[in-house]
């Protein structure tokens, strides 16, 4: 039995001509050591057939044995396994040093290096070892070239055309190497050198024209001895050097993606600062009005027709233990009587001459704005005194009404027809307030507003006097506060002047659990600013999550697309792994990992810059809506986790790495070998 046969094999190429064999059917058998030479002219298919015999090429018919198994059955290349191939273009990895080209199937194969030490001082290389392949002579890279192919201590050393690209005496060194090795084992070369064939062959097979002409080959007499089955370990060493390498090669290419992960991630990261930060950062802002602290509270009553089926429902004044009761879990509460009916919250005023289209006048607690006016203080003064004598003013209501109105004197009349002991009064409630000062508020939803103090209003009611038919007479704040729930004084509800910011978060907690019954209702304007609030926050969270998420697509195949490039840019690399016995595996490792590195590293990038790009959008967001800290990326905890935020950042980093890299891997995974190799 032969040590490689190959049995009815031809190969037919389809050029744009149509196909034509390069190889005609053919049958060989050769020893288990020896130097045979394959010769012919250039073209005329030697190349071809011994890459057949190595197993990078397939042939279109026939089979190839090595100890009488099919080699396509081996489900592994000969290369790096039983065989090794020197080239004519040598296929060294360039950059690397001497020593790490010999060394590196061996790394591959996971064993140490030593064997790599004794081949280069068997061959008068050890002087070289750290010199970089490319300041090496032709002779020379051969010489290492055919040390690196024996480092697996192959049965069959492949050789084309080793000697194409040297001058006569390297040729004679490299021929001397090649002589020596064929002493115990087969070598199979490919040259088109006469000269050289005659002095060293054992045997030459003649090609024309994809067909052998003549052979010297002897039948085999021995029987080769099964090769022992080399035991392997996985090492992952070279992989990283090759990654290393393989980044300092892309780094241009790599900056770009790198830059546009980091780009990605931090856009990932600002977005889920907004999900996470927009609803908070709106409900801090309904405390900047001055409206925040207060509410009503109001009953709805039904009033019986008397005579009829029917019956009347209205809101009226609830008493006071009821409201009480109601409110209780709230602590510093004042709960205070509406006397809206006598002064209407929606007046024209006049200043000077000029008449002015009404607008919205709510009353203050305490006009001297002690409890949380003085933040949102913007111009004029503060008035000093809790009465009726001046008013704010928010900045809409400057916007609408010019600037001018500051420091003026505004004039508001409220009309209303009171029965008091069967007598009809009109009663006129006048109010001149110096216009003091201008708060901001909040202006998201909000309009032109006066704040008058309550106090001053009670004040102002309680000079008022109604007279009855009897001649008895009683203020406005009597009349009020003895009216019964039917009575029109009595309609309105109850005013709630809260003190605390944490008090209103209670109040809203009981209106969401809906505490009040089907009677009572508490209005407050911080409740339904934060009901739109919310809804607000919801459309916002689902849109930009699907705007995430494409762009997370963009991402990925931005990526999927750089790793992709790498292996096309290193294909001729990846073959010569290949022929040294590195997996497909090992090899696509490399771009997986280069894909997880820039993925890795990207997104550590974008975690270290996003606080300040969540500094400068937030200070942009805020010139725009109003709103501060509408991104908060919350670092240190989310959702009760430390850091939950930095970890799942990476991991999806590392994911999308991985994923974006063995999708187009997967499609690329057959690699052509041969085409890659042949010397030009
Ligand atoms: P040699 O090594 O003897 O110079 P080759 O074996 O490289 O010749 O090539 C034999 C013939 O096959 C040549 O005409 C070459 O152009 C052709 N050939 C080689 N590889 C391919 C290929 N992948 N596709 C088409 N034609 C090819
Ligand atoms: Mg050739």
């Amino acid at each position: 039995m032969s040590l490689i046969s190959a049995r009815s094999i031809a190969k037919r190429f389809s050029t744009a001509s149509g196909g034509f064999y390069a190889l005609k059917k053919t049958s060989l058998s050769f020893p288990s050591h020896g130097l045979i030479a394959i010769k012919g002219k250039s073209g005329s298919g030697k190349s071809t057939l011994l890459n057949i015999l190595a197993g990078i090429e397939s042939p279109s018919q026939g089979r190839v044995f090595l100890h009488g198994e099919d080699i396509a059955r081996k489900g592994r290349p000969l290369l790096g396994h039983e065989a090794a191939m020197v080239f004519q273009h040598y296929n060294l990895i360039d950059g690397d040093s001497v020593f790490q080209n010999v060394s590196l199937p061996l790394l591959i194969r996971g064993e140490g290096t030593k064997k790599a030490k004794e081949l280069l001082n068997q061959f008068g290389l050890w002087s070289l070892k750290d010199k970089d392949i490319r300041t090496l002579s032709g002779g020379e890279k051969q010489r290492v070239a055919i040390c690196r192919a024996l480092t697996g201590d192959p049965e069959i050393l492949f050789a084309d055309e080793p000697t194409g690209a040297l001058d006569e005496q390297n040729s004679s060194l490299v021929m001397d190497a090649l002589r020596v090795v064929s002493s115990s084992r087969l070598v199979l070369m490919v040259s088109h050198n006469e000269e050289l064939i005659a002095r060293y062959a054992d045997a030459v097979v003649e090609i024309v024209d994809g067909r052998i002409v003549s052979s010297t080959l002897e039948k085999p007499s021995q029987e080769a001895s099964p090769k022992k089955k080399a035991h392997r370990r996985i090492s992952g060493g070279w992989v990283l050097r090759f990654l290393g390498k393989n980044i300092r090669q892309n780094l241009g290419k790599d900056t770009m993606c790198f830059l546009s992960g980091t780009l990605g991630f931090a856009a990932l990261l600002l977005s889920f600062g907004f999900l996470v930060g927009n609803l908070p950062a709106m409900e801090a802002e309904q405390e900047k009005t001055l409206t925040y602290l207060s509410a009503s509270i109001s009953k709805r009553s039904v009033v019986e027709i008397p005579g009829s089926a029917l019956s009347l429902v209205k809101q009226s004044r609830p008493s006071e233990e009821e409201a009480i009761a109601a409110l209780k879990e709230i602590e510093g509460l004042d709960i205070v009587t509406d006397y809206g009916y006598f002064f209407a919250s929606n007046l024209p005023f006049t200043c000077g001459d000029t008449t002015y289209e009404p607008v919205t006048l709510s009353p203050l607690y305490d006009i001297t704005l002690q409890e949380h006016g003085a933040p949102l203080w913007r111009q004029g003064e503060i008035p000093k005194t809790n009465d009726f004598s001046s008013c704010v003013v928010n900045e809409e209501f400057i916007k609408h009404y010019g600037s001018a109105l500051l420091g003026e004197t505004v004039s508001f009349s409220s009309r209303s027809v009171i029965t008091y002991q069967g007598k009809q009064n009109e009663v006129f409630v006048d109010a001149h307030w110096r216009i003091a000062g201008v708060v901001r508020e909040f202006g998201f939803l909000n309009v032109p507003r006066v704040y008058y103090s309550y106090q001053g209003l009670c004040d102002a009611l309680a000079d008022i006097e109604v007279s009855g038919e009897a001649g008895e007479s009683a203020n406005l704040i009597a009349i009020a506060q003895e009216a019964a729930a039917d009575s029109p004084y009595g309609n309105f509800s109850r005013l709630l002047f809260l003190h605390d910011a944490k008090d209103v978060h209670v109040l809203h907690e009981l209106i969401d659990r809906k505490t009040f019954g089907e009677e009572l209702e508490v209005q407050a304007s911080s409740y339904s600013l934060r009901q739109s609030f919310l809804s607000l926050s919801s459309a916002f969270t689902s849109s930009l999550s699907l705007f995430v998420g494409i762009a997370m697509v963009g991402l990925a195949l931005i990526l999927g697309m750089a790793s992709y490039s790498s292996l096309v840019a290193g294909r001729k690399q990846n073959a010569i792994l290949s022929v040294l016995g590195a997996g497909v595996g090992s090899i696509l490792s490399i771009y997986v990992f280069e894909a997880m590195v820039l993925c890795v590293g990207s997104s550590l990038t974008a975690l270290l810059i996003s606080p300040l790009l969540q500094d400068v959008l937030n200070k942009l967001l805020y010139r725009e809506f109003d709103i501060a800290h509408l991104i908060a990326i919350p670092y240190q905890q989310y959702m009760g986790v430390p850091f939950l935020l930095v970890i799942g950042l990476v991991l999806v980093a590392a994911l999308l790495g991985l994923l974006s890299s063995i999708v187009p891997l997967a499609i690329h995974r057959k690699m052509p070998i041969a085409e890659e190799l042949r010397d030009e």
